[in-house]
């Protein structure tokens, strides 16, 4: 990891913190565009995964409603149920 960039504080959030935020703040957009008839629920969003690599997921809005989280294949940890 790069550690140039900024201080390193305790409180920083991590990546996976930061694709949470923004997964959650696409699930909005995508659900007021369904909820205008903009868009249905089927459409595919890019979301982030949420394991913290960063790297992107395509899912439709349902798909992401039923996970409630966004990983890329594999990247999942154990989810506990
Ligand atoms: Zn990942």
């Amino acid at each position: 990891m790069d550690s140039s960039v900024g201080p390193a504080k305790a409180a920083a959030p991590t990546a996976g913190d930061v694709a949470r935020e923004v997964n959650a703040q696409i699930r909005a957009i995508a659900e007021s565009l369904a909820a205008n008839g903009e868009e249905d629920d089927e459409e595919n969003y890019t979301f982030f995964c949420e394991c913290g690599c960063l790297h992107t997921v395509t899912l439709t809005l349902a798909d992401f409603l039923v996970a409630r989280a966004a990983f890329v294949a594999g990247h999942k940890t154990a989810a506990p149920r």
